[in-house]
């Protein structure tokens, strides 16, 4: 406890003096602030110098030129009054063009020239140095010659500095308009000469009383030293290491120079006291105001950090990915045809997620982003989950893809991950990021289906897809309102006696620019959109208006079956949406049958189990839709309840001439039988298959050798 006690203390001991490292960021922010400043600090040197010139041509130099008795020359005059004016005036306007044009110029030929043309002159002044000399023969009291020179050397170099690095980096293009650190501290410089320099002449300034010289009362101050020193110190920050030693030694400098070389002596102890009470007082101000900015720095990063940043793999966060990549592309600093856009999937994440756990799987997500950066570059980002967008050079991509899956499969040999990708040449300024990503994705869901290869490219029959399903995603709404979308019924048979029992209600989209579109093309985009559950229930709706009307003809319509997509049972309360729309049209619940894929059972089981228990509840019957297609295995017939299980007869046929198909295929139905779910066989085409479906038990049957899907009229003609 003791020791972390002294650490502590020593840590911040380090970081009130400045002693620790800051990041990056936070050593921007503070240049930034500088720089900030710096605008600040010109303008008021701007402001101040125009006052001064004009007090002095007032005061002094209308005066002389209008005494007859004057026999200098307009120059010198003006020279020996404002000399100084005129010189930190120039220096000033530098300053704040060099400042001002880091952040708020734009157009780098604008910034070249703002800046070029007031150093030049600047530059211009200091040439004037020489006359300091000619015209000031002050052998005893005068400013010594090492303060002229640092103040006329400091604006030089200034200028000669800010010179070279503005063309610089014009030239170059380089993202830092000027080195700051550099900038700023000559800025420092000059304003502690001149403080230093007007400071010292009225502090030695004497006049002579009785053939004596004595210190002018007039004059002996030194508060534009004073000024100065808080200004550097304050408006500037420095590490408070940096503040202590630039005050602290151009204090003892200063305080020694007028100690030793200005006679008569004249700095009286009380001064000095306070003298000192001032350097103590401005550092603590310039450790303070330091302290404060890293502070205030430090949770701006962090801000920006959370912004920024996927906290779990140091990537871009998705949504400052697709803000900076479109700020690069209208940059121009990228070319068309030689970026590229890649959507990143891997498959079989869940299972590792699964086997290995939570946080092995956060490491292998971790790996993933790590493998991007080292082999692609560019811009990367986790987009959710386990995927990840990126916007990189195209290069050699096939290959880099293929090493990152020998990569990957090396780092985790047993389940042996395929990490898949989709690519979208950029080749349109004026898409944005989102877009880009959105077709890499695209192309993405080709190359997850095909077994040869990982990566898929956009291309242009993809590029066709893309925009029919944009266009169903966009105008689902639009297609409801307006019932573009219309339910077709497929008659459903007795195996016994083939006579009519019901129909499943399948969805057409007639669309007045595309024509008829199929299910098997827009279902699964609405269902990556998420809208899946809007164009089920409204074909729900459309059912329950047909019964009602039926009912209220006196009709007694058969049972229909609505396909339920097992994204409903995700994204919405579904259940309760269907009883919503049910007991609006009153309809009695035997005859609204509920279908639901065997892929839904991939999802959230416990969630799927309840909501079948709901609809139960409720009084409806569940159907399983394409059961034996992919996931389902016996288990499903303990774990969930059923009413009826749909076989499909193109799946039974898979099974080709195997004889032990058949059997297979007896005693599922054998077992549902007598488990007590009803069975369905839907695809049936011929009668062969229909007799061979009698023999075994199933007990209704579905396809076009009893009728094609087909608009509500033909349907209900069957009827009659
Ligand atoms: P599904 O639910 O398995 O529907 C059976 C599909 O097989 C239908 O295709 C039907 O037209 C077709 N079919 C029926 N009898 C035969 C036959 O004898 N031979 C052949 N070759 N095919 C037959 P459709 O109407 O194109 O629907 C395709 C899929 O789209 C459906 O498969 C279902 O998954 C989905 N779908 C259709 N309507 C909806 C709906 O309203 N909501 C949701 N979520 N999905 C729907
Ligand atoms: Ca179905
Ligand atoms: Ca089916």
């Amino acid at each position: 406890m003791m020791k972390t006690f002294f650490q502590n203390a020593w840590n911040n001991i380090r970081r009130i003096f400045g002693l620790h490292s800051n990041s990056k960021y936070v050593r921007d922010y503070l240049n930034e602030a500088n720089v900030r400043s710096g605008v600040f600090m010109s303008a008021i040197i701007f402001v101040l110098e125009i006052w001064l010139l004009i007090r002095q041509t007032n005061k002094y130099i209308i005066p002389t030129m209008t005494d007859p008795s004057n026999t200098n020359s307009l120059f010198k005059v003006v020279f020996l009054n404002t000399s100084n004016f005129w010189l930190l005036l120039s220096f000033g306007v530098t300053m704040f063009f060099a400042c001002l044009g880091y952040k708020k110029i734009n157009g780098n030929k604008k910034k070249l020239i703002s800046i070029l043309i007031p150093a030049a002159i600047s530059l211009a002044f200091c040439a004037l140095m020489p006359f300091e000399f000619i015209y000031s023969k002050r052998p005893i009291v005068g400013v010594p010659l090492y303060l002229l020179i640092s103040l006329y050397a400091s604006i030089a170099l200034f200028n000669i500095f800010v010179i070279i690095f503005s063309v610089y980096h014009y030239r170059g293009g380089k993202k830092n308009y000027i080195p700051t650190v550099v900038t700023i501290s000559l800025f420092a410089l000059v304003c502690l000469s001149f403080g230093m320099k007007v400071s010292y002449g009225d502090f030695s300034s004497v006049r002579t009383i009785d053939g004596q010289l004595v210190p002018n009362p007039d004059y002996k101050q030194i508060i534009c030293f004073l000024m100065m020193a808080m200004y550097v110190g304050c408006l500037l920050i420095w590490k408070p290491y940096v503040s202590i030693a630039i005050i602290g030694s151009i204090f003892i400098g200063f305080y020694l120079l007028l100690e030793y070389t200005v006679s008569p002596r004249k700095f009286p102890e009380g001064d000095l006291v306070n003298y000192i009470t001032f350097l103590i007082s401005l550092t603590m101000i310039c450790i303070s105001i330091y302290v404060q900015r890293v502070n205030e720095a430090e949770k701006d990063e962090e801000l920006e950090y959370l912004a920024t940043k996927d906290p779990l793999t140091d990537l871009m966060s998705f949504e400052y990915f697709t803000s900076t990549v479109n700020k690069v592309i209208k940059e121009d600093t990228v070319k068309k045809n030689e970026w590229v856009f890649l959507f990143v999937d891997v498959v079989g994440f869940k299972v590792i997620n699964d086997q290995k756990g939570y946080l092995k799987g956060n490491e292998f997500l971790i790996k993933i982003g790590e493998l991007l950066r080292e082999i692609f570059g560019g811009y990367i980002s986790r987009q959710a989950d386990d995927h990840y967008a990126l916007f990189t050079e195209n290069i050699d991509i096939e290959n880099k893809v293929q090493i990152l899956n020998e990569k990957i499969k090396e780092y985790e040999p047993i389940v042996r991950p395929d990490v898949k990708f989709g690519a979208y040449t950029f080749v349109k300024k004026e898409e944005p990021s989102r877009e880009g990503v959105e077709k890499a994705r695209y192309a993405y869901t080709e190359a997850r289906n095909k077994s040869l290869g990982d990566i898929s490219f956009y291309d242009e029959k993809m590029h066709d897809q893309y925009r029919l399903n944009q266009y169903v995603v966009r105008h689902i709404d639009e297609a409801i309102e307006s019932n573009y979308l219309k339910p077709y019924y497929q008659p459903v048979v007795a195996s016994k006696d083939k006579k009519l029992i019901g129909a499943e209600v399948l969805v057409r989209w007639i669309d007045p620019k595309y024509g008829m579109l199929s299910p098997v093309v827009f279902v699964p985009q609405l269902e990556n959109a998420r809208l899946i559950h809007k164009l089920d229930i409204a074909m729900l709706r459309n059912a329950c208006k047909h019964l009602r009307e039926e009912i209220d003809a006196g009709n007694k319509p058969l049972a229909l079956s609505i396909n339920f997509s097992r994204m409903d049972f995700i994204t919405v309360d579904i259940v309760s949406m269907i009883e919503e729309v049910v007991n609006e049209y009153q309809i009695d619940k035997d005859l609204l049958h509920i279908e639901i894929t065997e892929s839904a059972l991939m999802d959230d089981q416990d969630k799927l189990k309840y909501a079948i228990d709901r609809l139960h509840k409720f009084g409806y019957k569940v159907w399983l839709d394409d059961f034996g297609s992919g996931y389902s295995s016996f288990n499903v017939l303990k774990d969930f309840s059923f009413d009826v299980l749909k076989l499909d007869m193109a799946f039974l046929s898979s099974f080709g001439s195997n004889p032990k198909a058949k059997t297979i295929i007896g005693s599922v139905v054998e077992m549902a039988k007598t488990l007590g779910i009803g069975t369905l066989c839907e695809g049936v085409e011929t009668k062969e298959q229909a007799d061979f479906l009698s023999s075994i038990g199933v007990e209704r049957l579905q396809g076009y050798l009893y009728g094609k899907p087909e608009p509500y009229e033909a349907y209900t003609s069957r009827q009659k």
